[in-house]
């Protein structure tokens, strides 16, 4: 059995140093053992009640919705407030395409905007310049934990009219002007896959303080059942998105433990930071004032001086048995848009995100992390620099 230490978090030695990694614990394996034998009937929902309420309470939501991922929260998000043909969905140009793909599902058009030197989110420059009377709704995106713009986004959204989405899949336990990430949005929506800050396997959640929107996400999850609908009557066409109570039990027992998941993704950071002292001409991950980063996914960015790229610099370190991520790169370059130029309409001629997602990668950050593989992998990044200034 398993100790509570992320270090027995089993591990192949013969394969690289992950990219990431969950920390797992007796608490979870106890938990998803009593749903397997206890989630049925009239507790059914057991679980996935306690995981929600114990969710809202702490993003400080009036409701929290589990769903089988986060891309299903987007998606729930953007058909209960009604975005749908002929709408512009206003997204970051520099995102995991989850983000995004949900736009394409309703048949609105997503409109590609900057993201920022510093904080590497969505520019509410460009956002500003990206709206059109079509304009419905504004996602931004809290990357790798670090937190957009949330005052400058909710000024924007509420001049225009426009439903706003936090996707915090990457932002768990990050805050903003004292508020925690999340709770930013008209929606808030979370990512439970294997690689995130907290895991269920696969699943998601979506937290609003929105009385209607959560009553539609509540009907259109459902096939088209409002809450408590014993009959089978549908009132509509909807989706099927729910999470298991297997899951919701892994879920809860994890949120439980969130302030030492997000307590150890700091000190995970601190290591690197750390070890990275004085290393000339690279950027690691912003906190700026007034901001708490939780540090997803330790992120490094050389400068253009350097002249590698983040293929040739994921390949350096893939031979020194260390696995790593390509910063995300911009939605706009990938051949998945290639047929939708309007999507780019109002980019600037030299984005920011480019640069930036041209030469940046993620360093591993699991919760497998100790201070010395850290320390290898920072002696690795010394080394490959060096080899390339
Ligand atoms: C992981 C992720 C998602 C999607 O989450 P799933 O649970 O895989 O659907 C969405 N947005 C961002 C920014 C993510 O990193």
């Amino acid at each position: 059995m398993r100790g509570t230490e992320p270090e027995s978090v089993v591990e192949n030695s013969s394969t690289p140093i992950p990219v990431a990694g969950p920390w797992i614990t007796e608490r979870e394996i106890e938990y998803v053992a009593d749903a397997a034998r206890n989630a049925w009937f009239s507790n059914h929902y057991e679980y996935n009640r306690r995981f929600e309420e114990t969710f809202a309470a702490y993003v400080g939501a009036k409701y929290a919705v589990s769903l089988p991922h986060c891309t299903a929260a987007i998606h729930l998000s953007l058909a209960a407030a009604g975005v749908g043909p002929g709408d512009e969905v206003i997204v970051p140009d520099v995102t995991w395409i989850a983000s995004v793909a949900p736009v394409v599902y309703v048949g609105a058009t997503p409109i590609f905007a900057d993201i920022r030197n510093d904080t590497w989110c969505i520019d509410h420059v460009s956002v500003e310049s990206a709206i059109t009377t079509r304009t419905k709704a504004i996602i931004g995106v809290d990357l790798y934990g670090s937190m957009a713009n949330w005052t400058e986004l909710r000024r924007i959204a509420d001049r225009h009219g426009l439903l706003l989405i936090e996707d915090a899949a990457e932002a768990l336990g990050s805050e903003y002007g004292g508020r925690k990430a999340g709770s930013h949005g008209d929606t808030g929506v979370f990512s439970f896959h294997g690689s995130k800050t907290l895991t269920t396997g696969e699943g998601g959640m979506l937290v609003t303080n929105d009385d209607h929107l959560h009553q539609r996400v509540m009907t259109l999850r459902d096939h088209g059942r409002p809450p408590g609908d014993k009959l089978f009557l549908n009132t509509e066409v909807g989706f099927k998105y729910k999470m298991s109570a297997l899951q919701a039990a892994f879920g809860l027992a994890q949120i439980e433990r969130v302030e030492e998941l997000i307590t150890k993704k700091r000190e995970i950071f601190s290591w690197y930071r750390q070890a990275l002292e004085g290393v000339e001409g690279i950027t690691l991950n912003a906190e700026p004032q007034g901001t708490l980063n939780s540090y997803w996914m330790v992120t490094v960015i050389p400068d253009t001086s350097f002249g590698v790229d983040k293929f040739a610099l994921m390949d350096a370190f893939r031979k020194r048995k260390i696995d790593t991520r390509p910063f995300f790169s911009p939605l706009s370059s990938l051949p998945a848009f290639a047929d939708r130029p309007e999507s780019s309409a109002h980019m600037p001629a030299q984005p920011v995100g480019e640069v930036i997602a041209r030469h940046g990668i993620n360093l591993p950050s699991g919760y497998h992390m100790t201070k010395e593989k850290v320390r290898t992998v920072c002696t690795t990044l010394r080394e490959v620099l060096s080899g390339a200034s």
